[in-house]
């Protein structure tokens, strides 16, 4: 059976920390769905259409990943696509308190599903879309954050 992992996240923009969990975690896996949230009641700064546009060209070479979006329940889209894996990345002991609780809940919810978390490397750190998001706003340049497939000159972002 084809083992397949869903990396949930808002990849408000997709960042070099969430890059090298994916690339990573294609020893591990034989797909990796990489599952934008589109959140109603969250505004972002680029539209789910977007975000979806610039991960699909950073893995337009690897047709072990694929690109989509979901509503609702993140475990509810797993079972859907038939994925047992639930992938995150950590990054600082705040991620790790985060991440327990919700993979303590989808635990709870749907047992045959598995949270499965790469721990970042250093220099990955301190790279998080927040901040990405404010050097883009601001007007600076954050093209060393996010992959260099992406020329963020590209997309446009909404204001909000
Ligand atoms: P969410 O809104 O679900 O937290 P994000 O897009 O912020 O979505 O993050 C998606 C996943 O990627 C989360 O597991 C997060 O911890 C992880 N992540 C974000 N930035 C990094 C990074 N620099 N290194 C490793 N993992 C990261």
């Amino acid at each position: 059976m084809k083992r397949i992992a869903v990396f949930p996240g808002s990849f408000d923009p997709f960042t070099i920390g969430h890059e090298a969990i994916v690339k990573r975690a294609l020893s591990l896996f034989d797909e990796i769905i990489i599952a934008v949230g589109a959140n109603a009641l969250k505004k972002s700064y680029y539209s789910l259409a977007t975000r979806k546009a610039m991960i699909s060209r950073v893995f337009k070479d690897e047709p072990r990943v694929k690109v989509d979006h979901y509503e609702g329940l993140t475990v509810d889209f797993c079972e859907k696509n038939g994925a047992k894996y639930i992938l995150r990345g950590l990054r600082t002991a705040a991620d790790f308190e985060f991440e327990r609780a919700i993979a303590q809940v989808n635990r709870a919810m749907a047992s045959d599903i598995e949270s499965v978390f790469l721990l970042t490397v250093p220099e990955h750190t301190p790279v998080n879309s927040t901040i990405v998001r404010d050097i883009i706003r601001s007007g600076g340049d954050a093209s060393k954050f996010v992959p260099a497939s992406i020329n963020l000159k590209d997309y446009k972002g909404e204001e909000n």
